[in-house]
């Protein structure tokens, strides 16, 4: 153990535990794409009741969350708001122009999170000249925003402004449960007045695949025609399902140890010369290595051969992400590694 890989690459690199492998192993199952797989019928009941809404579908992915809510709100040519950091803009391949051909409108919030103030100056007036404004998009926590929390406040001014303009409001919740763990706020509170809303299973609730979007009956009905035609649509898949009802059951308190180790990292790293470092909220640190004289890419090709990987994004910026994978007394070893990288001694 004392010399393995500290993956702090992404959360996505958590491996299903034991006892979620025995609760895949011994789901029942059913046919998925008509109805009859309980496992995945009784997650879908779940994720609908956690996030406050009528309804959900179980997808292979937070992708394909995103991209069908795009799918049903929107029709091609018309325009979503979202922050410039977001995923659907800087990970989904181009999707959003390549599947509903949307176009984005890039707001530039701080840390990912933008205001209600910022939401009205982008909404466009009717006219046949501009694209209709047709969705927000929030993404809770924001990723690349450094796992920053959207406030109460800010997402309820942000829903009242898109209601007063008859937008359709999208929440991707990748790491929701991130933030609903850090704020002490129920998830369907933080999806209040958003049409659609989704969690992935497969970031820090360590599940191997899958998420669920959620919505109204008829959202739902219309994703699940898009399920449908995307080849999204799973036979025996209550064995993945069964996987997300474990997380839900045990792998949600535990999201605060992961927060608890990323404080701890921040913590360190900050008392290292040359880097700094960005507000941690939840499970992701920012910091940046350009201060100690080397590139994002060099400092982590470097802390790679000390045992630790890390994400280079570019500009000196480097990404940690704690998880169930990564115990909290690998932290101080991390940080003995980071130290040695930038030449001082541990
Ligand atoms: C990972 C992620 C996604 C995509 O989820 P996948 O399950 O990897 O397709 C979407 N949005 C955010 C904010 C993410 O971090």
């Amino acid at each position: 153990m004392h010399n393995s890989l500290i993956d702090l690459y992404s959360d996505t690199r958590t491996k299903p535990t034991p006892a979620m492998r025995r609760a895949m192993a011994e789901a029942e199952v059913g046919d998925e794409q008509v109805g009859e797989d309980p496992t995945v019928n009784e997650l879908v009941r779940r994720v609908a009741a956690l996030l406050g809404k009528e309804d959900a579908v179980f997808l292979p992915s937070g992708t394909m969350c995103n991209e069908i809510a795009l799918l049903v709100h929107c029709r091609a040519g018309e325009e979503v708001i979202t922050d410039a950091t977001s995923h659907i803009i800087n990970f989904e391949g181009g999707a959003p122009a390549a599947l509903s051909g949307v176009m984005i409108r890039p707001l530039q919030g701080k840390r990912g999170i933008y205001s209600a103030a910022q939401v009205e100056a982008a909404v466009r007036s009717e006219s046949r000249y501009a694209p209709r404004t047709r969705l927000v998009e929030v993404e809770q926590t924001a990723n690349l925003g450094g796992g920053a929390v959207w406030p109460l406040d800010t997402l309820d001014a942000v829903v009242a402004a898109a209601k007063r303009h008859r937008l359709a409001l999208h929440m991707d919740g990748a790491r929701l449960m991130n933030a609903v763990v850090a704020s002490g706020v129920p998830a369907a509170r933080h999806a209040q007045g958003f049409d659609s809303v989704w969690i992935d299973f497969s970031k820090g609730l360590g599940c191997p695949v899958g998420a669920a979007l959620a919505g109204s009956k008829s959202f739902i009905a219309e994703a699940w025609r898009w399920k449908q035609r995307l080849g999204g649509a799973m036979r025996q898949a209550g064995i993945l399902a069964a996987a997300g009802l474990y997380a839900l059951e045990h792998h949600v308190e535990r999201l605060e140890e992961d927060h608890i180790a990323a404080s701890a990292l921040a913590v360190g790293l900050a008392g290292i010369a040359g880097v700094t470092v960005e507000p941690v909220d939840t499970n992701i640190v920012y910091f940046n290595v350009a201060g100690t004289g080397m590139d994002d890419a060099t400092f982590a090709q470097r802390l790679r051969d000390q045992g630790v990987r890390v994400g280079a994004f570019g500009g000196g910026r480097i990404r940690a992400v704690t998880h169930l994978d990564v115990p909290r007394e690998a932290i101080p070893r991390a940080l003995d590694a980071v130290r040695r990288v930038v030449g001082q001694k541990s």
